[in-house]
């Protein structure tokens, strides 16, 4: 398959950056594993938009002579031919293209505690993406813990549909919070969202400076142990949802030689990467929100349809938005007794059954790897990666392909090569 300029990742910054290139004329085809456009935040498409905003943006999408590949995820790639390689269901192709967009979003951080592979125990955007798949909610009771404003927006989502919310722990301190508050002036639809959502969730407990230091059950969640400074306290519970923020996907984009700082995909104000005709946009070049997504998608389409002035135009909203990405991350800095949560007996990576023990020795996560398979499951070290980086600051390892767990029958046939393959 060949196109003029390809997207991979249909959320906000994939979808706005696929309008803004197909409405400049450019053949466009977008790429995704999910079976439905919309990204994390408009999961399931546009039948299930959840607000005019969405709506909007999903009949642009649909407007437009935009080519879908749903349900195909990258697993490889190659910026100097410009190829990148996808497995959907039982087949492998390899798409060539002239431009290519990346927008490939962000996933869940998760961080290790005594009991957090406990069933019953999710990421909290997990946990929401299972109950908006039809997961039995009504009359479970819920304890929803970590930080920042998905914490509302999921608290919200459960309330709605019958859950009985008994809490809302946010790690982040009150002086914290004020802080953020403050800064909202300039964004009055943030401080309209949050009234919102704030006050349909009264009756809730929302508490600041709190976290849960245990969960415990004997084959799956009963109960977790909460503080809050000095108190100390237990909690029954079905199900907790636990989500300490989002690392950005820059697997792909380091796989194809892209410059990546501090876990995110490095662009200039075109939103270019390191590598000509490759640009990135959304959550992949750092954590902001929908609104910044959404921006730096026109901004990364214009551009990649050689429309500079266009692209251009966007600059002050996306400074607009940045600022408030800034201070969404400041309010909501991961507190440091955050790192002394794991005991000498719990599971770092889940799926090679490491132990926190085992590793607090070593000094990286190449020596690690090495010495015990951490980050050598299926996962590829998706979820520990981050999770040793900021327990012990490792930075993560190398990337190689297949980015993303693919059958053999794919690696055969796109020779990539046993080298690479093996060793990863
Ligand atoms: C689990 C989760 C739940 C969230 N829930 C909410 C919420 O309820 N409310 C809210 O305001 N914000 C939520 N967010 C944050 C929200 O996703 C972002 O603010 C915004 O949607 C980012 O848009 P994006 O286009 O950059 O990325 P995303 O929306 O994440 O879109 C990226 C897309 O790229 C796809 N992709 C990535 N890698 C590949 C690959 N190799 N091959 C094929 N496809 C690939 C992904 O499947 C995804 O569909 C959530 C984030 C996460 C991670």
């Amino acid at each position: 398959m060949t196109t003029d300029i390809l997207v991979i990742g249909a959320g906000p910054a994939g979808m706005a950056a696929a309008v803004a290139a197909a409405a400049s004329g450019r053949e466009v085809t977008v790429l995704d594993d999910n079976p439905a456009s919309g990204g994390q935040i408009w999961r399931g498409g546009s039948r299930k938009a959840p607000s005019p905003i969405a709506r909007n943006w999903f009949r642009r999408f649909a407007q437009l002579p935009i080519t879908t590949v749903l349900g195909a995820q990258v697993i490889s790639g190659d910026a100097s031919n410009r190829t990148i390689v996808a497995e959907r269901l039982s087949s492998v192709e390899e798409i060539r293209f002239d431009s290519l967009i990346l927008a490939t979003g962000a996933r869940e951080l998760f961080l290790p505690f005594p009991g957090w592979t406990l069933p019953g125990v999710m990421g909290l955007g997990g946990i929401q993406a299972l109950a908006k798949s039809g997961m039995p909610i009504a009359e479970k009771s819920v304890v929803l813990a970590g930080t920042g404003p998905l914490l509302l927006a999921v608290a919200a989502y459960f309330q709605k549909h019958g859950a009985k919310v008994t809490l809302i722990a946010e790690q982040a301190d009150f002086g914290n919070i004020v802080r953020f508050g403050k800064s909202l002036w300039r964004h009055p639809s943030k401080i309209r969202e949050a009234v919102a959502l704030r006050s349909s969730l009264t009756g809730v407990p929302y508490r600041l400076g709190c976290w849960i230091e245990e969960a415990r059950g004997r084959d799956r969640l009963e109960s977790v142990r909460l503080r809050q400074r000095n108190r100390v306290w237990q909690l029954e519970s079905d199900f907790a949802g636990i989500g300490y923020g989002l690392v950005p996907n820059s697997e792909l984009a380091a796989l194809l030689g892209c410059e990546i700082t501090a876990r995110c995909i490095a662009v200039n104000e075109f939103q270019q990467t390191s590598i000509d005709r490759v640009f990135a946009a959304g959550e992949c070049t750092g954590i902001g929100g929908v609104d910044s997504a959404l921006v730096q998608g026109r901004i990364a389409g214009y551009s990649a349809a050689g429309k500079s002035d266009q692209a251009r135009a966007l600059f002050r909203s996306r400074v607009h938005a940045a600022r408030f990405a800034m201070h969404l991350n400041e309010a909501f800095r991961l507190r440091s007794e955050l790192k002394g949560l794991p005991e000498v007996d719990t599971i770092v990576c889940r799926c090679e059954d490491i132990a926190y023990g085992r590793l607090k020795d070593f000094h990286s996560s190449r020596a690690a790897k090495l010495h015990t398979r951490c980050g050598m499951g299926p996962c590829g070290g998706r979820v520990c990666g981050s999770a040793t980086e900021f327990l012990f600051g490792w930075s993560p390892d190398s990337v190689r392909p297949p980015i993303l767990p693919a059958r053999v029958a794919s690696l055969i046939e796109q020779r990539i090569t046993p080298e690479e393959a093996v060793t990863k």
